[in-house]
């Protein structure tokens, strides 16, 4: 790093980052719909039941003590509560397992408050089921070495400013067996459909971000990450370099490669 301009560079995506999210907490919903239209409710719940959470068997390996004791899962950059709350709800009504738990991480405080809002009204406000913690998911500090048997992060990873640390970091405090997840933007596989979604990014979504939220930068912000984003083929060798075992070619494409599933397992 010349003159430390590595380190101001990255500060400076932090800090921008933390703006766009800080302004959009309370708008969340909103933008994730219209940046969507809406499907972005049916990727979560496709993503949640594909990890099936819930008391035995984990689908990657069964937990290695007997005894059922639950899932225990990390939802990085969870902001909102959105996938923690699915996931919950997937192990209590598909499994009828209520020992699983989600700590959710997100290094934005607003995003944080929102989701501890959002949670009351769902069955796990007060419960010991989930937690909210800050955290930088390039430094999950407070996370042990091989504790989790199942990580996700869903549309955060993107605004991630070193995605190799932060994979390492999944890798770290993974269990063997245990699995990552990762429900991202993607590129789409269709030339013709892409030109038209490339027009709707570019052109629409800043501008209904502006009328909408009031907020244009935060809008093209998020359109210019989406783009800016490594391909189906580069994220799953990211993944691999970072030591994961992926299943299958490594991933699942929603919607014409809108979006993308990428797993990888620890081994
Ligand atoms: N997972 C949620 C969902 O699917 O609705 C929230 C996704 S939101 C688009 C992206 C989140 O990533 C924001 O809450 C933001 O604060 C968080 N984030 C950005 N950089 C982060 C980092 N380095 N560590 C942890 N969270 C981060």
């Amino acid at each position: 790093t010349y003159f430390g301009f590595e380190k101001i560079a990255t500060g400076l995506k932090e800090a921008r980052v933390g703006a766009v999210f800080s302004s959009v907490a309370s708008s969340y919903d909103t933008m994730n719909d219209l940046m969507s239209l809406g499907v972005h409710r049916l990727w979560k719940d496709y993503f949640v039941r594909g990890l099936d959470p819930g008391t035995n068997p984990l689908s990657a390996s069964p937990p290695s003590n007997a005894l059922p004791r639950g899932w225990n899962i990390l939802d990085v950059a969870g902001g909102t509560g959105d996938i923690a709350f699915r996931l919950l709800d997937h192990a209590s009504n598909v499994h009828n397992d209520y020992t699983t738990r989600v700590t959710v991480t997100d290094i934005n405080l607003d995003m944080l408050a929102e989701g501890r809002k959002r949670a009351l009204a769902t069955p796990y406000a007060r419960s010991s089921r989930l937690s909210f913690v800050e955290a930088n998911a390039e430094n999950l500090v407070n996370i042990p070495d091989n504790s989790v048997d199942l990580y996700t992060v869903a549309f955060g990873i993107r605004n991630f400013t070193n995605k190799e640390k932060a994979l390492r970091e999944a890798y770290r405090v993974l269990r063997p067996g245990g699995a990552f997840a990762c429900l991202e933007f993607s590129k789409v596989n269709n030339t013709a459909f892409d030109a038209a979604y490339q027009r709707w990014s570019f052109g629409a979504i800043p501008l209904i971000g502006q009328l909408v939220a009031g907020d244009r930068d935060s809008y093209q912000y998020l359109v210019e990450s989406i783009a800016q984003f490594p391909n189906q083929t580069e994220f799953k060798d990211m993944i691999m370099d970072a030591g994961f075992i992926v299943p299958g070619r490594g991933w699942e494409d929603l919607s014409m490669g809108i979006a993308a599933i990428h797993k990888g397992i620890k081994p």
